[in-house]
């Protein structure tokens, strides 16, 4: 397993969120080969054999990470925050 930093593909987003990655055989019933945004719900392909988990950022982090965010990552308030 291990933790990398990501970027939501979504413009309106384009927050990093932390994801860690385990082989599939650790999280039956998981959807795998997905990463899914934390902050938007936006999904992307990852590699079809893992499961991806991820978090938001502690945001301290986040602020030191994000100097080339989009300028107005302003969310539209349909998106849904949480699963
Ligand atoms: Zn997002």
């Amino acid at each position: 397993m291990s933790v990398h930093l990501d970027k939501c593909t979504n413009d309106r987003c384009g927050h990093l969120f932390e994801v860690e990655q385990f082989s599939k055989s650790f999280g039956d019933g998981l959807a795998h080969g997905m990463i899914e945004c934390p902050y938007c719900g936006t999904r992307k392909n990852g590699d079809a054999r893992l499961i991806y988990i991820s978090r938001k950022l502690i945001k301290e982090i986040e602020e030191w990470c994000s100097i080339d965010r989009p300028a107005s990552p302003a969310l539209t308030p349909s998106l849904p925050l949480h699963k």
